[in-house]
């Protein structure tokens, strides 16, 4: 059974000053997660979270290490910990991972359960709570979501993502991180939403902005000790930037990010549209940034490729309405296994792909990944699975005949 709330009480009440006429960012760099994070913190008042539940919700969504730039540094969520207890918290640390990733693991893979049971901190596994269903009063892709009751319970969440690249979202910051708040398997539910008659922009980034609408941290503290450029959220390059950006307001604090990354704000759909509805400030002119030398610290990241077929020369990649997890094998197994791909097609100069369910035909041959491509699997090879995983397309294409996979 699902229970309800009033999502108003989610967005409204908050202990910090949300001043979104005069949004404040804090950047820290060059001193290690540990102390860059500190840093930060010291520059927001902590003190009226004496007595508060703080969840923190930190990026433990995949397994692996935060060397990799695709999760959170456990060094930077033992920082959090220690701060907000300091200032009389009480708190945990919660995730619901993508699907297909099992939460105690990812936050063994990330480290971050080691800091955590070196301070007694709980560990939550969001998914295995009474998901509770919020409406989305000024939704316009989405109406509703079904959360993870945690975001309720709490007094305050924190959102700690990586500065990541995002192949769908341009990049994938503390607005984004929420969406590891959505319950279990209706994370997808977000990528597969169909395109709105009359709007150019995807159904996802505008989901994105209605969720941010209730789903909004309090805080936002931003990971780059090392981040992810490129093919990400899970597949890029690590961006080693030494530094942790912070601040109240979410699109505030995802736009001095963004312009650290060398982007702008502006470009990412879900920043511009939820600031176009008044959730928070993008533009950097008006956001007052400590220090002022805040510039020096920019490191242009390679932005995710417009066509990964570029990427990848001789495959040709249909991608439709994935989501993260299948995306994130796909890559895996193209970056693991590509050459043994065409090994196992001699003759052959190019592969097409099919990931997402929103294939209204592919052609013959295609290679479909994933169950959402099964309507598709007479076309060409099938692989089962929600996601797959890596060797299972591999599996998949050695052990049967390929003749007509193309
Ligand atoms: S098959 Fe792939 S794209 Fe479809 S829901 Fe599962 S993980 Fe997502």
């Amino acid at each position: 059974m699902i229970g309800d709330t009033n999502q108003k009480d989610m967005r409204s009440i908050t202990p910090f000053r949300d001043d979104r006429s005069n949004p404040q960012v804090q950047v820290a760099a060059g001193k290690g997660a540990y102390d860059n994070t500190r840093a930060v913190l010291l520059q927001i008042d902590l003190a009226v979270v004496k007595g508060k539940r703080v969840l923190l919700k930190p990026n433990a969504g995949r397994i692996a290490s935060a060397e990799s730039g695709i999760t959170t540094n456990p060094q930077v969520v033992a920082a959090a910990i220690d701060m907000f207890r300091d200032a009389g918290a009480i708190v945990a640390i919660g995730e619901s991972p993508i699907i297909g990733v099992e939460t105690m693991a990812a936050f063994e893979a990330t480290g971050i359960a080691s800091v955590a049971r070196e301070r007694n901190c709980p560990l939550i596994d969001m998914d295995t709570g009474q998901p509770v269903h919020v409406l989305i009063e000024d939704g316009v892709a989405i109406q509703s979501l079904t959360v993870c009751p945690e975001v309720l319970e709490y007094d305050i969440i924190v959102s700690i993502p990586v500065m990541k690249t995002h192949m769908h979202t341009l990049v994938t910051l503390a607005v984004k991180n929420m969406k590891g708040c959505l319950w279990r398997r209706t994370k997808i539910d977000l990528h597969m939403l169909p395109q709105i008659d009359g709007i150019d922009d995807r159904s996802l980034n505008i989901a994105i902005a209605d969720m941010s609408s209730v789903l909004r941290p309090h805080l936002s503290l931003i990971d780059g000790t090392t981040g992810m450029e490129g093919l990400g959220p899970s597949a890029g390059q690590p961006k080693e930037l030494d530094l942790v950006v912070a601040g109240i307001d979410p699109f505030a604090t995802d736009a001095v990010a963004c312009s650290l990354m060398g982007l702008n704000a502006e470009d990412v759909p879900h920043l511009r549209i939820g600031a176009e509805r008044g959730y928070g400030v993008i533009d950097v002119t008006r956001i007052q940034v400590n220090p002022d030398t805040w510039h020096d610290l920019c490191s242009p990241f390679e932005r995710p490729p417009e066509n990964l077929s570029l990427r990848f020369p001789g495959v040709t990649i249909l991608d439709e309405q994935s989501c993260s997890a299948c995306q994130s094998t796909l890559l895996m197994f193209l970056k693991r296994y590509g050459e043994k791909l065409f090994k196992s097609l001699p003759g052959q100069e190019n592969v097409t792909i099919a990931i997402g369910k929103g294939h209204e035909s592919v052609p013959y041959g295609t290679l479909c990944i994933g169950n959402c491509t099964a309507e598709h699997k007479n076309q060409g090879v099938f692989v089962s699975g929600c996601p797959p995983v890596a060797s299972q397309i591999l599996k998949a294409i050695t052990k049967r005949d390929l003749e007509g996979l193309r």
